[in-house]
């Protein structure tokens, strides 16, 4: 069959399956889970997924929440939809409960839906479809561990939308490294035997300092933004522990760890200055930035111009947070888009106003726009090796 006559046959089955779409993205925000406790929404995913004949490995690679569905044969490209399914704390009238602020359950719909339609087109083409669970995208950033761990190896390319405030195919992202700063000293009675004390919260004070003095010798895109955990337990001992937490992020890695370097050596000074022992560790996994790789753009913004998404963010502002599909896209080629949740006012992810509207008519419009273009743009991919071969080469 024609690319052309398939994709419409695409659009087709879209079409009839819309509300079973939107019901996946209702469960998954209607079970609001943190990352890494996804236990309700991965159980409900790999469910869902095995009706349609997916083979389904579950837990992943050692992640509890976890896993990867698979369908089709090796004789052609092997693609995978990047789920996610993690929520965030702090909603609610009391700013204690669980909510999908980000809108992963909008992102689970998609690339469920992607994977569902291409499996009732995939007489059609040679190759094999793979559903990613990848946990905890807020915090831990499980991409990290599934990379490290050959997760994708074998795929050729992956693909993820993002439900967000501005149609975005060029979606940059910062390196980031998440480090925690034990500092120890020696208790002591904070006015009777100071001198007998080493304070811990002094040195943490003094690497903040040093940090600060920093700043002004790093390139402007980085962001060095730390917190203080654990500064003592009373006011009249010499804290014996103090604990801090940066993120440190830059639009490169390279540089990132040019710049990590001198804020740990930032921690050994303050250690140095006050005598309390220094230890560090990563919090949470280190993130890489977004690679982009052109050719896969121009497809896929064609696809979704083609169902009418059309007002593309231009010369896309500098990058901001950091994400780890820039992982993966570091692996094997990428292509993460946002697209514009249509409402007026504008809200934001992260937002308690963003909430409102993730199971309205202009959440479920972008979800069925974003599964019909990841579809048709991985049918140009299936059915033209050439293609693949470009966007290889290019990567
Ligand atoms: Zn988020
Ligand atoms: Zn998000």
């Amino acid at each position: 069959m024609e690319i052309q006559q398939l994709k419409q046959l695409a659009y087709k089955i879209e079409d009839e399956m819309k509300r079973e779409f939107e019901e996946v993205s209702d469960f998954i925000l209607n079970n609001p889970e943190l990352g890494g406790k996804e236990y309700i929404s991965s159980e409900y995913l790999t469910h869902k997924i095995k009706e349609y004949g997916f083979e389904i490995t579950y837990p992943y690679l050692g992640i509890e929440t976890a896993f990867r569905a698979e369908l089709g044969d090796d004789e052609g490209p092997t693609i995978c939809f990047l789920s996610e399914y993690d929520a965030l704390p702090g909603y609610g009238q009391n700013n204690d409960e669980v909510a999908h602020a980000c809108g992963h359950n909008w992102i689970a719909a998609s690339t469920l839906g992607a994977c569902v339609v291409l499996s009732k087109l995939k007489q059609h083409f040679k190759g094999k479809i793979v559903l990613m669970g990848t946990p905890a995208e807020e915090t831990i950033g499980y991409k990290y561990d599934l990379v490290e761990n050959g997760a994708f190896n074998d795929i050729d390319i992956a693909f993820q939308m993002h439900i967000e405030s501005e149609n975005n195919i060029n979606c940059k992202s910062l390196a980031m490294d998440s480090i925690e700063f034990e500092f120890t000293g020696v208790a002591s009675h904070a006015a009777s035997h100071p001198h007998k004390g080493i304070n811990a919260l002094d040195s943490v004070n003094l690497m903040f300092a040093g940090v600060n003095a920093l700043r002004q010798h790093v390139k402007s895109d980085v962001r060095i933004h730390g917190i203080i955990t654990n500064g003592g337990q009373a006011a009249n001992i010499v804290p014996e522990k103090a604990v801090c937490q940066y993120y440190i992020r830059a639009t490169e890695r390279k540089y990132l760890e040019e710049v990590t370097q001198k804020v740990i050596n930032c921690a050994k000074g303050a250690s140095l200055m006050t005598g309390a022992k220094l230890s560090y560790k990563n919090f949470e996994n280190p993130f890489d930035n977004i690679i982009n790789v052109k050719t896969l753009q121009d497809i896929t913004k064609k696809n979704l111009q083609e169902v009418g998404i059309v007002d593309f963010l231009e010369g896309a502002d500098g990058p901001t947070g950091s994400t780890d599909i820039g992982n993966v896209s570091q692996v094997c080629p990428t292509m993460y888009t946002e697209l514009k949740l249509d409402v007026s006012p504008m809200v934001y992810v992260h937002d308690k106003e963003f909430l409102k509207y993730l199971d309205t008519p202009s959440a479920y419009d972008i979800l069925h726009k974003s599964i019909k273009s990841m579809v048709t743009s991985s049918l140009e991919i299936y059915l033209d090796r050439e293609l693949l071969k470009k966007i290889k080469a290019e990567f």
